[in-house]
């Protein structure tokens, strides 16, 4: 490490993402001295400003699992912080919608795992009763959420930011955490960018999404059992001209691997189709104009009307990964010194969907940790 001056802090969020912003906010909220710093020119520039900004109602996750907790708890945080702090919101619902008998007979076991998730507001619809809400479904069967919705991620984030600095966070951008190591009473990092520094923290936080695998490798003194591996799975958009012709998020019966190709409007009511399921090795948000032949095939299955030439390539995000291609999905992997044994460090790893709904309660969780262990 570089001998420059060494400053001491008491809380380091490494990532400005909606994850590393509502984490500072519950710990400057909570009395503490945070510094927030980002890789990068500002706020939310990774997957937090690449994805569907879809409120999540809970609906697939694993019984028990963070995943399930943290999104039925966030989502729930969430709409009330929205409404208290003027973030524009719609809690337009989603239809998961069968398009065979024999994906129509998935659906009560959908319906059952969001009833043990503790969503609330689910509806088994017939075909008619789904068509009488969108008249441009083409169906067998729908579930109905009616808790999902959709908001401006990024106002939501400014208005965490808000919250943070209001109650004394400072966000240092410019500024990539290179490594670090334990030592006693806290971590040392070292920054580079255009004002390399070095800092020492009583308790440092790596919310550096897809990079917080190669961030924790870094920091010596972490045994490397406790290091996952970084895997990546892109997902596509495609973007329809003009309105959409839906009022509500319409989403196929899911596939192995993801939830199908599926429509999810924004609050300007644009449509867009997407996420895809593209394995990489690299991080790379080109969307390959060549995908959108399979997205014409999938959207037809419940919407007959897409015409040809309608979708034009979007953006991609990137899922934080921990599990590769083919093996079982994962959950959020949140470790702190009671996990891995090292003071002053917690690690968030695989913060993929529904990490933007989940983020309020994956704050209190990771604030919980925090306060036990300074
Ligand atoms: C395609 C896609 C669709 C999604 N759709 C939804 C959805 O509809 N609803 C939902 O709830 N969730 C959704 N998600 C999940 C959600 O977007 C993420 O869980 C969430 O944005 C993760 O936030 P984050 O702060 O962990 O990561 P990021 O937003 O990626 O932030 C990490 C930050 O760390 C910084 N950084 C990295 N390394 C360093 C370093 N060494 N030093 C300093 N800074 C560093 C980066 O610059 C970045 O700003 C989706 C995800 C994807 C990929």
């Amino acid at each position: 490490m570089s001998d420059n001056l060494l400053e001491k802090l008491d809380c380091v969020v490494v990532g400005a993402g909606v994850i590393g912003i509502a984490i500072a906010r519950a710990l400057a909220q909570a009395g503490r001295e945070v510094v927030v710093l980002d890789a990068a020119e500002g706020i939310g520039t990774g997957t937090s400003s690449r994805n569907s900004e879809v409120i999540h109602a809970g609906i697939y996750y694993p019984h028990g699992s963070l995943m399930a907790r943290l999104c039925v708890d966030g989502r729930r945080q969430l709409y009330a912080y929205c409404q208290e702090r003027g973030v524009p919101y719609n809690n337009c619902g989603k239809l998961i919608v069968a398009t065979t008998e024999e994906e129509a007979s998935r659906l009560d076991a959908i319906r059952l795992r969001a009833q043990a998730n503790g969503v609330e507001g689910m509806r088994m619809m017939s075909a008619a009763e789904a068509r009488e809400l969108e008249p441009n479904l083409l169906c067998t069967a729908a579930l109905f959420s009616e808790t999902t919705g959709i908001l401006d991620s990024h106002a939501f984030m400014l208005a965490l930011q808000g919250d943070a600095e209001a109650a004394g966070a400072a966000f240092v951008f410019n500024s990539p955490v290179k490594c670090g190591q334990t030592v006693q009473g806290g971590v040392q990092i070292e920054v580079g960018g255009t004002d390399p520094m070095r800092l020492e923290c009583r308790l440092l936080i790596n919310s550096a999404g897809l990079q917080a695998p190669q961030l924790a490798g870094a920091i010596r003194g972490l045994p490397k059992a406790f290091v996952p591996q970084a895997h990546y799975a892109k997902g596509n958009y495609f973007t329809l001209e003009g309105r959409s012709p839906f009022s509500r998020l319409i989403y196929p019966v899911p596939v192995a691997g993801g939830l199908g190709v599926h429509l999810t409007i924004d609050l300007g009511g644009q449509a867009r189709f997407g996420p895809d399921v593209e394995w990489i090795d690299e991080i790379d948000y080109s969307v390959d104009l060549r995908r959108a032949d399979s997205f014409y095939a999938a959207v037809r299955r419940y919407w007959p009307g897409l015409k040809d030439k309608a979708l034009s390539p979007g953006y991609a995000g990137i899922r934080p990964k921990l599990t590769p291609h083919g093996a079982p999905a994962s959950d959020f992997l949140i470790q702190g010194p009671e996990a891995h044994g090292v003071p002053g460090l917690i690690n968030l790893f695989g913060i993929e969907s529904p990490g933007l709904t989940s983020s309020l309660a994956v704050a209190n969780l990771v604030k919980s940790l925090a306060l036990a262990s300074l």
